[in-house]
């Protein structure tokens, strides 16, 4: 049985883990997503968070749902949302 992309909704014999949430997502919408503007950061996040030994972690857009929005002005360094998060 195919898996269905949760991110096109089409049925698909190969799905992967989306590197910016948890989504099972086909190789036309991997494509995609390599072209959003915080893809690096993302997947960059899920490595070192994977390094940490936390296999887990969601992803930097957890809860959201694709196009990812992209915040005006300065990106936030993973550094400066641990300090936020760390603070509250
Ligand atoms: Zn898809």
């Amino acid at each position: 049985m195919p898996a269905k992309c949760e991110r096109c909704q089409k049925e698909k014999w190969v799905t992967i883990l989306s590197a910016m949430n948890e989504d099972m997502i086909c190789v036309e919408c991997l494509g995609e997503e390599k072209k959003h503007p915080r893809y690096k950061e993302a997947k960059l996040m899920m490595e070192l968070e994977s390094w940490k030994g936390n296999h887990d972690y969601p992803g930097l857009f957890a809860g959201q749902r694709y196009p990812f929005s992209v915040p005006h002005g300065s990106v936030v360094t993973p550094k400066n949302k641990c300090m936020k998060k760390g603070a509250v």
